[in-house]
Parts: structure tokens; C-alpha cells; sequence
């Protein structure tokens, strides 16, 4: 007898007041910047390279001076997504399996991010 669930539950995690300081050109107060300005461009990424958070890997290479960082996958634990919605952080697991959709605010996150995550993750085994 099993019930499946349509909705995954919400996490249950609180937004963090102690948010990062965010990098980036033309940076909103939802971490949209100059290149990703949709209503739902609304993550921002800490870089492997330089644990900074940044809008975007355009921003990284306008304002960080060297080269991005792509996280191994070994470390996809690590809380590296922020959401610029409500502010929690995901790790980047979390991120890649939430649906384009923020797991604590529900904040709808663009589904086109999808093909730039060989920008800032290691690239899936085919
Ligand atoms: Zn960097
Ligand atoms: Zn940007
Ligand atoms: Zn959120």
C-alpha cells in the first residue's frame, strides 16, 4: 500500500539572515544581474574558485580576474546555491534535483540554468 506523492515536501530549513555578500553587474537585491534578469533569474552561485557568490559566470569573469572553477562532483554537498528569493542556501544536489524550484520558498528558479551547470559543475557521466 503505497501513496505516492505528487508534491515533494517542502525542506525544513529556515532563510538565513547572515546572507552572503552576492557579486555581480547590475545586482538586484534577488541576485538578478546585467546578463540574467528574468523574474525567475534569481540564484546566485558560490564560485570553487573563490568561495564568492556570484549572479552568474559572466559576472565572475567581468569582475573576479581569473579563471572559473568547476565544483567536482565529490563535493556537490556543499551548500553553493544560493537562493536570492528567501535566502537559504542548497547545496548543490539539492539545486540540481529541486525542479527549478526553490525546496524552502518555492521561488520558481529559470529552467534554462540547466544548460549552463558545465559552466559551474562538473559535467554528468554520459
Ligand atoms: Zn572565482
Ligand atoms: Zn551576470
Ligand atoms: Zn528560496
Amino acid at each position: 500500500m503505497s501513496t505516492s506523492r505528487k508534491k515533494k515536501p517542502l525542506l525544513r530549513r529556515a532563510a538565513r539572515a547572515d546572507t552572503p555578500e552576492v557579486r555581480g553587474l547590475n545586482l538586484d537585491p534577488q541576485t538578478r544581474c546585467l546578463h540574467h534578469h528574468a523574474q525567475a533569474d534569481v540564484i546566485a552561485i558560490k564560485m570553487k574558485c573563490c568561495a564568492t557568490y556570484y549572479a552568474c559566470k559572466d559576472c565572475h569573469i567581468a569582475l573576479a580576474g581569473h579563471a572559473i572553477e568547476v565544483w567536482p562532483r565529490s563535493e556537490w554537498n556543499q551548500e553553493a546555491i544560493l537562493c536570492g528569493a528567501c535566502g537559504a542556501r542548497l547545496t548543490i544536489r539539492e539545486y540540481m534535483q529541486c525542479e527549478s524550484r526553490c525546496p524552502v520558498c518555492s521561488a520558481p528558479f529559470n529552467p534554462g540554468c540547466r544548460n549552463h551547470y558545465h559552466f559551474y559543475f562538473e559535467e554528468e557521466l554520459q
